[in-house]
């Protein structure tokens, strides 16, 4: 990023288009990259209150008989719900946690499969998406997400199961939720840490889209706003966390971040997050936070216009946050609203860093710079003292 003025950023070199009026035809228009965009078929319901239409949702997909996940903590949510929707519930299965335990799946599916459940509403974090997930796996049963933190889950056709301490990842067009509903206020109890933590989630996957090698321009307006949206509420909800303008604009942040998730390919970040979670247990948010600024200053001698759109999305959402750097102003925002900023702090055991970069140049996928072990484990010390993120 040096010497880059935000200012003069210019879109990605393969989104670039001559202005219209010295557009040639269509046909000879040779100037922009081929792309994919493949939309993800997901109903959005936005607004405060936008809770109440569960039951017209759930009717509009057909359903009868609703199974209503929650985490124990959420069951009061998940009685709300069931009562929202009256005789379509079918019943509340309140066991979600995280990292979808494939027991918890299970079981989740034997009472769905005994209520003669048609339809799942997950109402909760990523964790009770996870189990709405598992389920429509097998089943192909309908979900209706009512997300109540920044995941993302929502948006995406990914799942996660965990069996014997491993949790397996995959794609698959099923488990997208066929509704999601995003009511802003069911986010006013969502405690300021995990807000922190799960808006730099958000952003994560936003930043980690802009270099996605599938990558396509509509992501990239969604990215870059996405991550404008999340940082922006973060101010102003450290002042007052249930500033309900404030948790609207993390909310529409955390939807089109997750759909960026939903849509191309993640990179090194996410890689080494899900390594990291799944290997030595570290918590899903914090772990995001305190990783995406090395992750993202790595990469940055590779992707310099996806490290400017990020700082240019920064500096749009907060003047203060420098714009000539990027990884280091996550890493300040973060700091500022008392997130953790190592994995020390996490309860990383210090022995497991070798491991760990072992692990993240086992399976080698697309990134845009190339996956050096040396390099790696440097980053990971770096994250484990919580220094300043460096190439
Ligand atoms: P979470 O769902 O585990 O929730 C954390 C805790 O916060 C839970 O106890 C939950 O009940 C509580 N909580 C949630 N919303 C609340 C609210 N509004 N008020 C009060 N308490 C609330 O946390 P998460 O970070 O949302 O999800 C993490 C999980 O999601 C991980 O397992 C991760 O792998 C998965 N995930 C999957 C995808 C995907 O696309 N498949 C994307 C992102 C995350």
């Amino acid at each position: 990023m040096d010497g880059l003025n935000v200012s003069q950023v210019r879109p990605e070199k393969q989104f670039s288009a001559p202005p219209l009026h010295t557009r040639p035809p269509a046909c000879f228009n040779h100037t922009m990259d081929a792309f994919i965009y493949q939309a993800n078929p997901t109903r959005v319901v936005f607004g405060c209150g936008a809770l109440a239409q569960v039951g017209a949702e759930v009717e509009q997909l057909g359903a009868q008989r609703a199974l209503v996940l929650s985490t124990p903590e959420q069951i009061d949510s998940a009685r709300r719900v069931a009562g929202l929707l009256g005789p379509r519930a079918a019943g509340i299965f309140a066991e979600a946690t995280m990292h979808v335990p494939v027991e918890t799946a299970r079981e989740a599916r034997r009472v769905a499969r005994e209520l003669g459940a048609d339809c799942a509403v997950a109402i909760g974090g990523g964790s009770t998406t996870g189990l709405g997930k598992a389920i429509a796996l097998e089943s192909a049963l309908p979900i209706v997400a009512i997300p109540t933190t920044y995941a993302g889950s929502e948006m995406t056709p990914i799942y996660g199961i965990t069996e014997g301490g491993v949790k397996k990842t995959g794609r698959d067009a099923r488990v997208l939720p066929r509704t999601v509903i995003y009511d802003p206020e069911l986010t006013l109890t969502l405690p300021f840490a995990l807000t922190v933590t799960s808006a730099l989630n958000a952003i994560a996957h936003a930043a980690e889209g802009l270099y996605a090698h599938d990558g396509n321009p509509v992501i990239a307006l969604m990215a870059e706003e996405g991550i404008r949206a999340s940082a922006a509420a973060l101010a102003p909800l450290a002042a007052d966390p249930r500033d309900l303008a404030a948790r609207s604009d993390a909310l529409y942040g955390a939807w089109l971040c997750g759909s960026v998730l939903g849509s191309v390919a993640m990179g090194l970040h996410h890689k080494l997050c899900h390594t990291l979670g799944g290997s030595f247990d570290l918590p899903h948010a914090p772990t995001h936070t305190v990783v995406l600024p090395h992750a993202l200053a790595y990469n940055a001698p590779a992707a310099a216009q996806a490290l400017a759109r990020i700082a240019r999305a920064l500096h749009a959402a907060d003047p203060a946050l420098a714009a000539d750097d990027p990884a280091a102003a996550l890493q300040a925002l973060a700091a500022r609203h008392g997130a953790p900023v190592s994995l020390k702090a996490l309860g990383m055991p210090p022995d497991g860093l070798d491991r760990a970069a072992d692990l993240a140049v086992q399976t080698p996928y697309p990134n845009p710079r190339p996956l050096d072990r040396a390099a790696l484990r440097a980053l990971l010390q770096r994250a484990y003292d919580g220094a300043k993120p460096s190439p």
